[in-house]
């Protein structure tokens, strides 16, 4: 948009008609009124005219916000806010990290809301663990595409950004294991031990996760081969936990004693697409391979994310069929989901995990810039970047 200036000084008259917006004279009223428009409010030209942010190549920014293998399309690193969403309409090295969490938001929000009109989530307790995973499965991909769009205001911004992606996986974890308690296990460990246990103790993983996940970012810049497999491993440690009841499944089904095999195939796809997740994040690839040629498209964190919303999809459309075909049977053997071990257990996790996120942005605002977090200056882009 671009106010132009010019136009004749006579006042502008208002009972103009919407047709002659058409005719030179309309459009020279228009233009008048915009000027005024622009002084009454203080504006200059420039301000009202939207311009794209400029991109830097690797050598331009801090550490902190370089990426393996990525060499162009870096935002500036203390963009503002409107920089930040208006890089998501130009091609930077973060767009397609944004997007392929924001659709599959709005996918996953279609999905709950059928739900939501088919399902009796307010009084049927036993839809309460597929209302809390659907909940959290709408919520990882909206943090984390939130936080690629904003991750370039500043460095604490950019921790703090993450910190937040970290803690939503994590509470998506606590969400597969409540809905896994309720519809997956295998039916020999109804009612043992374990499954008595099993979102306690998944709540403590949740802890165990964002923690260490938000601390690998404090060894990102003087350790970061620790960094890398203290984060990997942080998110890899809840996913087998919440796992065991399929894999054991899986294992009575490979000795030929199956049962409720509508969902197999469906976990089994995700499972495929975790594996794939986890080796995307680990490995960098392709862009470790030829680093430059998959800045914008192409590069392991967009492949990531795709592979993590296809599994996360999979294991939707698992926990449903599991939760449909099993529910005569679970009826029968076991006992109905409750509000505490459901909802509260996701209010519990929500708010112990709140508390984390809030220590770590405590500790990372009150670091020294000397602690190894940032770069070349706490609150300044690099010379470079200060150039332009
Ligand atoms: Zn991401």
């Amino acid at each position: 948009m671009q106010w132009e200036e010019g136009g004749r000084a006579e006042p502008p008259r208002f009972e103009c008609p919407v047709w002659c917006a058409l005719c030179r004279v309309g459009r020279a009223r228009i233009r008048q009124v915009c000027q005024r428009g622009r002084g009454v409010l203080g504006l200059s030209a420039d301000m009202l005219s939207i311009k794209l942010p400029q991109l830097f190549d690797i050598h331009q920014v801090p550490r902190v916000f370089r990426e393996d293998g990525i060499i162009s399309g870096y935002r500036h690193p203390r963009s503002s806010a409107l920089d930040c969403i208006l890089s998501s309409f130009q091609m930077t090295n973060e767009t397609v990290n944004i997007w392929t969490h924001f659709l599959p938001t709005w996918y996953f929000l279609w999905r709950f809301s059928v739900l939501c009109s088919t399902l009796n989530f307010l009084s049927e307790s036993y839809t309460w663990p597929l209302l809390v995973y659907m909940v959290l499965i709408c919520l990882y991909p909206f943090t984390s595409s939130c936080a690629h769009t904003f991750s370039t205001m500043s460095a604490e911004a950019r921790h703090i950004c993450y910190f937040f992606d970290y803690g939503a996986l994590s509470l998506y974890s606590l969400g597969c294991a409540i809905s896994y308690g309720s519809y997956v296990m295998p039916d020999c460990w109804v009612n043992t031990w374990l499954h008595r246990h099993f979102v306690p103790i998944a709540i403590g993983n949740t802890l165990v996760c964002t923690s260490l996940s938000c601390y690998s970012r404090f060894l990102e810049l003087q350790f970061p081969r620790k960094s890398k497999i203290l984060r990997t491993g942080a998110f890899v440690y809840p996913f087998i936990f919440d796992n065991i009841p399929l894999f054991y499944r899986l294992l009575l089904c490979f000795g030929g004693s199956c049962s409720h095999t509508e969902a197999l195939p469906s976990h089994c796809y995700h499972l495929l697409f975790a594996f794939l997740t986890c080796f995307l994040f680990a490995s960098h690839l392709p862009e470790r391979l030829a680093p430059g040629r998959f800045d914008y498209i192409g590069h392991s964190h967009q492949l990531f994310h795709i592979c993590a919303v296809v599994g996360t999809h999979f294991q939707m459309e698992a926990v449903l069929a599991d939760m449909t075909s099993r529910r005569a049977w679970l009826a029968a053997h076991s006992a109905v989901p409750s509000f505490l071990g459901t909802v509260g257990a996701l209010a519990l996790g929500f708010l112990l995990n709140l508390i984390i996120l809030a220590f770590f942005s405590a500790a990372l605002l009150r670091a020294p810039s000397h602690s190894g977090l940032y770069h070349i200056t706490k609150h300044q882009p690099s010379a470079e970047c200060k150039e332009h």
